[in-house]
């Protein structure tokens, strides 16, 4: 059966803004049943990297957000802790970024809601039995909460070639030592130059697996088991990240963690995805490059798999702009391919739909 993804574009008039457009496009797609009255209600967002404009625009949220309240749901929104050192790899630094590029209380109408806490500790380990993952490290809000609307970005990214839905979720709501997994096939390791001998990240290691010996920690491989708890609690960052990981798997393994956020809200979720500002690169660098392709519109469906499948078909239908990264690049012609030739970006897809997750069978309706 083909799973219905509702498209408004951003022809505008007198009468209908691009606010009143995404309001239609939310009852279209039935959001206002995705949870009940008294719910608390997430709603993921990404609140932008410093630097970087490429993020929804918080009156969006806000309206959503206003949705919410008036079917009786207690919206707030919330992202987690990135893993990389930028200004959101803690909470204090995520509010402030947040609050900067606009997403304040007097804006928004919602509390903000770092969901996997002070310094990305804040999880829970949630069965999924999957192909990678036993267990997926969930950022306690996101699991907690009732229910859970996602408004995603949708732009290319380095590591899976487009960033939609599927990974806004997935990692977006992973812990950091989550998303240190995702991101890593390989066991970390030490840098003497850098250690301070501090012990801090002895105390969080759940094998024991690493000690301070003479002036540096060592690791213990026999006894690590991957989890990036030491990595994101070492304050000198000298326990490596490694970032190395095969396209394929990281794709797997961010739908394996969107199974693990959804896994307790069954029904009780719904998605929106914004083509505007297409970005090449992910929107965790500090800048953003010129858009791929023209503003497309908006879309929202109850199937996070349908959702991402349509945006990147739109996307691929488009022509690539002049003076971006793509100029010369025809209609119908993969985008994602064409910026990142190892990528088969269509594998988050395909797994997402082995697994349950969805549908990349569609029916595109016009909510205009
Ligand atoms: S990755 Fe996990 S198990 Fe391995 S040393 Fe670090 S905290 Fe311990
Ligand atoms: S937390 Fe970092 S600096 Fe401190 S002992 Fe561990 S590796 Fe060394």
């Amino acid at each position: 059966m083909k799973a219905k993804v509702y498209f408004a574009s951003f022809r505008a008039g007198r009468k209908e803004s691009w606010l009143n457009k995404l309001e239609k496009l939310f009852y279209r797609a039935g959001l206002e049943h995705a949870f009940a009255r008294g719910d608390l209600v997430a709603i993921k967002v990404h609140f932008g990297e410093r630097g970087n404009l490429g993020y929804v625009r918080p009156q969006f949220a806000a309206r959503v957000v206003q949705l919410v309240k008036k079917h009786g749901g207690k919206p707030f929104l919330t992202d987690a802790n990135t893993l990389y050192v930028g200004s959101r790899s803690n909470a204090v630094d995520h509010l402030q970024t947040a609050i900067e590029n606009g997403f304040d209380y007097a804006v928004v109408g919602a509390p903000l809601v770092i969901a996997d806490g002070l310094n990305g500790k804040d999880y829970l380990n949630v069965t999924v039995n999957l192909k990678h993952f036993r267990e997926v490290k969930i950022a306690s809000a996101a699991y907690h909460a009732d229910a859970l609307i996602a408004i995603t970005h949708f732009k290319g990214h380095e590591a899976t070639g487009f960033g939609g839905t599927l990974k806004n979720i997935g990692m977006g709501l992973g812990s950091r030592s989550g998303k240190q997994m995702m991101h890593s096939d390989l066991l970390p390791k030490v840098d003497p130059e850098k250690c301070t001998a501090c012990a801090r990240c002895t105390r969080w290691c759940p094998t024991g697996a690493i000690r301070v010996a003479e002036d540096h920690a060592v690791i213990d491989e026999r006894l690590c088991q991957g989890c990036g708890e030491c990595t994101v609690t070492c304050p000198s960052e000298a326990i490596a990240i490694n970032w190395k990981t095969k396209p394929d798997v990281i794709q797997e393994k961010i739908v394996e963690y969107t199974v693990g956020v959804l896994q307790n809200k069954e029904g009780k979720y719904g998605f929106i995805s914004f083509l505007t500002d297409v970005s090449p690169d992910c929107d965790c660098w500090g800048w953003n490059d010129a858009p791929i392709v023209r503003n497309i519109g908006m879309l929202a469906s109850r199937d996070p798999v349908a959702l991402d499948q349509a945006c990147l078909d739109l996307v691929n239908r488009e022509a690539a702009l002049a003076g971006s990264r793509l100029e010369g690049c025809a209609a119908g012609t993969d985008k994602f391919r064409a910026l990142y030739p190892r990528i088969d970006c269509e594998r988050q897809l395909a797994y997402a739909e082995e697994v349950g997750l969805g549908t990349r069978s569609y029916e595109l309706i016009e909510a205009d």
